[in-house]
């Protein structure tokens, strides 16, 4: 297969280290970032709408769809299947789209065998004790949730040296600014953009550019 046209960026973080809500604010930022909706087998939550959090499925239908191979990733994450559709990534990608992964680590490890072109990027929060703050701040999960959650921080930063970036989200808005660089700097990567530009530079360099390589 060809290299595709569009990027991959992985987004990974503890639960509670404030993901979704700095995601959103890129891809408010970031019009031409589009966001994967995953299917889980876990219950909506409040609020959650089927077809843009998640695709929400039974695990019969999730089961079906692994051994279809429907998946470009997909993982069991405190007791519920989680999985990326290999279809509309590909397609996405093909249409030189950006796509964004909202994943766990074990999908993280999947995709970047895959891409390995994928940009990781995992978001920290400022503290252990905060992430503690923040999850009993929410006040929907039984102290055994609370622990469970806690001890998955933190073996998940112990693998904090699998990515390529990593974002403190001590404070809201630089971690978003922090974001959107990430995105910005990728776009402007020589390799990156020699496809694109390849007839601008060939006529600005000299004959022996090899920008066309
Ligand atoms: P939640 O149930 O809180 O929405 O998500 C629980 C965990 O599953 C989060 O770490 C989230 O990033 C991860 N997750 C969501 N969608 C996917 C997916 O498609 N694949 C994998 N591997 N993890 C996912």
């Amino acid at each position: 297969m060809n290299q595709p046209a569009g990027n991959v960026y992985i987004v990974v973080a503890p639960s509670g280290a404030g993901k979704t809500s700095l995601v959103a604010a890129l891809l408010a930022a970031e019009p031409l970032v589009e966001l994967s909706v995953s299917y889980t087998t876990r219950a909506p939550r409040v609020g959650e709408v089927d077809g843009r959090n998640y695709h929400f499925v039974d695990r019969a239908t999730f089961e079906l769809m692994i051994a279809r191979g429907d998946f470009l990733e997909h993982a069991e994450v405190y007791g519920n299947y989680y999985g990326t559709s290999a279809a509309w990534i590909r397609s996405r990608l093909a249409e030189g789209r950006d796509i964004l992964l909202e994943i766990d680590w074990q999908g993280a490890r999947q995709v970047r065998e895959l891409f390995p072109q994928a940009v990781g990027i995992f978001i920290m929060p400022p503290s252990i004790e905060e992430l503690e703050r923040r999850l009993r701040g929410r006040g929907t999960d039984a102290e055994e949730v609370i622990a469970r959650r806690l001890a998955a921080a933190r073996s998940e930063i112990d693998k904090v040296a699998e990515y390529d970036y990593l974002v403190v989200n001590d404070n809201f808005d630089r971690a978003k600014l922090d974001l959107i660089s990430i995105i910005r700097a990728q776009r402007l990567r020589c390799d990156v953009q020699r496809a694109r530009l390849a007839e601008r530079l060939a006529h600005m360099g000299t004959a022996r550019s090899d920008w066309s390589a």
